[in-house]
């Protein structure tokens, strides 16, 4: 919080100019913080009189930038396996630790089994020169609660300057908390992250007011600087068994691990198993399809394709299939191979989502839809004539 010292505090008013936020309001000639304060501290370097002041844990941080050095990433390991963003986000922190000429760690937590000790492995192999492995059998399954002390401890002992994480839905449910115990800042959904080299500054890049401008989030003045980027958008590097990497165990004190709710069992629902971010080929429908069955033509399509289905948030939202199929800003990312959108407009938080595919294939019966914009390849025509014809062309190809 904000402290104002009445006693030291001359109403000069210079602190309602310098707020961003616009939280700071006189009364009777002194400032009353209001809720839209984010603590950034704009206030606290304005006043000419020192009257303000940052409380907690903003203000033991402060000063004290040089302590945090390093890259971190929270390796997400559920179900026996690393999530695919592990290690992408292994990719995009080896650049940006190789920018500032400092290490690469991975955070990873889990229960000890053989396949816990492949990950350690394989985050070694994919680009992390430490890795801090939390094991214990509370942490077998997820939970917020343990989670969010066991990660906050690694990174108060190890002290990294910027910490990544997936914005899954594991990463998204407790890494605001890690941010909120530790003072930090916390830049969701980013979909590029670089360094300013004057100040060692990670530029952490995400769309904003629904995707119609590119925002650059700066936080200068707390360490950790973290950031959430989502599947699909960074590279993972090429592995390479030939690196070599610590190992270090990290001591789980077994009174971070009181969660009041305990997990009993943890299933991989039937939904989750539509992993269209790993497909080659998706073959997408959008409000075009008019109709529900119309998924039936392009889960033909798809499988004469070997490919995976996925879907416009407009066919999500009519209830014509689940949203583990959606593609764009509140979906999945994608990048196939190929993507064949049928029915679709090519809205910007849909095109948000598919548009590094390698090639982009568009159906539609309207000449001047969006989608053409970022198709590498557009059929003009209603996509109940175009299907089948492709479904017969593609099943005769391959002799199916
Ligand atoms: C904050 C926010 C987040 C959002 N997130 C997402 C997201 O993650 N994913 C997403 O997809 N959307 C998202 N949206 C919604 C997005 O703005 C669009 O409304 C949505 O993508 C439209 O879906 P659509 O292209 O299927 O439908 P429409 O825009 O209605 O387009 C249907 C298209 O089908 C064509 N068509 C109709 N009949 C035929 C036919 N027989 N043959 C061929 N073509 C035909 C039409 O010409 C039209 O171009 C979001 C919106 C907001 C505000």
């Amino acid at each position: 919080m904000i402290l104002v010292d009445q006693e030291t505090c001359v109403g000069c008013g210079a602190c309602v100019d310098a707020c961003p936020f616009a939280a700071i309001e006189m009364a009777d000639e002194l400032p009353v913080i209001g809720h839209a304060c984010t603590l950034c501290g704009a206030c606290v370097d304005a006043c000419p009189s020192a009257a303000l002041k940052l409380d907690g844990p903003v203000r033991e941080q402060r000063g004290g930038q040089e302590a945090w050095r390093g890259v971190m990433i929270f390796a997400e390991f559920r179900h026996g396996r690393l999530a695919p963003v592990s290690l992408e986000l292994l990719g995009a922190g080896r650049h940006l630790a190789n920018t500032l000429g400092v290490p690469l760690s991975a955070a990873l937590l889990g229960a000890d089994a053989p396949e816990f000790q492949a990950a350690k492995q394989s985050l070694i192999h994919h680009g992390a020169d430490t890795v801090y492995a939390a094991a214990d059998p509370d942490l077998a399954h997820f939970s917020e609660e343990n989670y969010t002390r066991i990660l906050t401890a690694i990174i108060r002992r190890y002290q990294p300057e910027i910490v990544l994480a997936g914005a899954t839905a594991i990463g998204r449910s407790f890494i605001p908390a890690v941010a909120t115990h530790l003072g930090a800042g916390l830049t969701a959904d980013c979909t590029d992250l670089d360094i300013r080299q004057e100040d060692r500054a990670l530029l952490q890049t995400r769309p904003a007011f629904g995707g119609n401008i590119m925002a650059t989030i700066v936080c200068p003045d707390m360490r950790p600087q973290m950031a959430t980027v989502r599947p699909k958008v960074m590279r993972e590097l090429p592995l390479d068994e030939s690196r070599q990497g610590e190992i270090v165990a990290f001591t789980v004190e077994k009174d971070l691990l009181s969660a009041r709710g305990r997990v009993v069992e943890s299933v991989v629902a039937e939904a989750d198993q539509v992993n269209i971010q790993e497909a080659e080929i998706l073959v997408a429908g959008g409000r075009g399809l008019d109709d529900p069955k119309g998924f039936q033509l392009l889960r033909q399509l798809a499988e004469v394709m070997s490919g995976k289905v996925a879907a416009s948030r407009a066919a999500v939202d009519a209830g014509w299939i689940p949203y583990p199929h959606q593609v764009g800003q509140t979906g999945k990312t994608v990048a196939p191979k190929l993507y064949i959108a049928c029915g679709i407009s090519g809205a910007i938080q849909h095109v948000a989502g598919m548009q590094s595919s390698e090639t982009i294939v568009a159906i539609n019966r309207d000449p001047h839809a969006p989608i053409f914009e970022v198709a590498d390849y557009g059929l003009v025509g209603d996509l109940y004539e175009i299907v089948p014809k492709l479904i017969a062309q593609i099943s005769e190809r391959r002799g199916k």
